[in-house]
């Protein structure tokens, strides 16, 4: 049997980037073959296995096939005869679509180091079609290596339009499709995964929601580039540029989604579309099964991020329901992350990126002042059950009056 890399590893090594998962592929063994060297079975649906001691993927080459509509549908043939130029032509990506042996030495029948040098991404084979995640892995990997200056070929942006066209996205699993968005939201420009999704008719397949903010305009006073669409971009872009985490990145590209439901002649305004929002953002969250720390925090952005940037003017009793909307005496991080992604949404703006943003501090020290009012003292007074909450609630907003009294003198 012989062993060769393929796919990231190889990729990424030609890139001269660091490599982190491995993945190998085996030609010319039997799956009894492989057992018998102790290299443990996974994967219920392919021949893939675990080395005995590193614990690297090995999977044995394959040919597929498609049979039926979704990710299911899918049969593979894996059998000593397959060769690796096969297995290969199977891959969605030309750069991922290189093998090397032990000694470096690269098979490459797709001219993916041709594609990589060029920084095209660019599909191996028509049966690309045959499996409409790779709309969503081309996107993913226009948003890693956006920054290297690659782009999609035209060919390929064909393709993923008619995929779009098909219908064929709605085949996917939320599992498999919220692995490939959250790990897009990740990349460095993610805001490309979402610009590629939108040029090939993906995003209105996808996320109806997000797709409906282009052409919808906004105020131009406080937004310069108007458009809402290309503002959520510029949102989830300094999402990244600032680091942010996952649950911040998600809630950044679903924050404005009522300003799709604006009627038109309500334009360039948005009345209350913080809350006519809500609905579509659960829709969303949903449709992709997303995990509960990300549904939370983006109902509660979309839901109070104006509150964020109105800040230094809200009432202290408004600033106080604010804060104990958010639990923040139990869950501080989660108003940290909402502060986050309120400064993301003011810097998400043309021209305006570098500004500062007073509202973040304000909002910690305002948290700060509730969080340190003390329960024993109401405790000795004998207050107790709900009218404990009430003392300690009045007791808050007392703070807080002192706070927004000192803070905006
Ligand atoms: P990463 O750096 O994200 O791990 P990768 O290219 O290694 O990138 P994997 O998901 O680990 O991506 O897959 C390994 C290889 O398997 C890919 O490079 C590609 O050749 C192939 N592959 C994975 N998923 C698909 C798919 N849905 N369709 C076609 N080929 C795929
Ligand atoms: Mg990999």
């Amino acid at each position: 049997m012989q062993v060769y890399k393929v796919g990231g590893a190889v990729r990424d090594r030609l890139l001269g980037l660091p490599v982190t998962d491995i993945d190998r592929v085996v030609v010319g063994a039997t799956t009894e073959e492989m057992l018998a060297q102790g290299f443990r079975p996974v994967g219920a649906d392919f021949p893939v296995f675990l080395h005995p001691k590193t614990g690297e993927e090995y999977a044995l080459a394959r040919t597929e096939r498609k049979s039926g509509r979704g990710y299911g549908g899918f049969t593979f043939y894996a059998s000593p005869e397959v060769t690796l130029e096969e297995d290969l032509i199977r891959r969605d990506l030309t750069i991922n679509a290189m093998a090397e042996d032990d000694q470096l030495n690269l098979t490459d029948p797709y001219h993916g180091q041709r594609d990589l040098e060029a920084r095209i991404l660019r599909h191996v084979s028509p049966a690309f079609a045959e499996d409409p995640l790779r709309v969503l892995r081309v996107a993913r990997f226009a948003a890693r290596y956006a920054g290297l200056g690659f782009t999609v070929a035209d060919e390929t942006m064909d393709l993923m339009r008619q995929l779009s066209e098909s219908g064929e996205l709605q085949a996917l699993t939320a599992e498999r499709s919220w692995k490939e968005i959250s790990r897009a939201l990740m990349e460095d420009h993610p805001q490309v995964f979402i610009q590629v999704l939108r040029d090939c008719g993906a995003l209105k397949e996808l996320m109806p929601e997000v797709d409906a903010l282009f052409g919808v305009p906004q105020p131009e006073t406080h937004h310069p580039e108007i458009d809402t669409g290309l503002h959520a971009l510029s949102v989830l872009e300094q999402s990244s540029l600032h680091k942010q985490p996952l649950t911040v990145r998600w809630a950044c590209l679903l924050h404005d989604l009522g300003k799709g439901l604006t009627p038109e002649e309500e334009w360039p305004r948005h009345i209350a579309h913080e809350h006519t929002g809500l609905k579509l953002i659960k829709a969303v969250n949903e449709r992709f099964k997303v995990p509960k720390d990300c549904q939370e925090l983006a109902l509660l952005v979309g839901q109070y991020h104006t509150h964020g940037h109105r800040a230094l003017e809200l009432k202290a009793s408004t600033l106080l329901e604010l804060l104990q909307s958010f639990d923040i005496y139990r869950r501080p991080q989660r108003f940290e992350e909402f502060i986050a992604a309120c400064e993301m949404d003011a810097r998400g703006r043309k021209g305006l990126e570098q500004r500062s943003y007073p509202q973040a501090d304000y909002l910690r020290g305002a948290a700060k002042a509730a969080r340190e009012v003390a329960v024993q003292p109401l405790l000795e007074q004998g207050f107790k059950g709900p009218e404990l909450g009430e003392a300690l609630k009045r007791e808050r907003l007392k703070a807080l009056k002192a706070y927004k009294e000192a803070a905006t003198a």
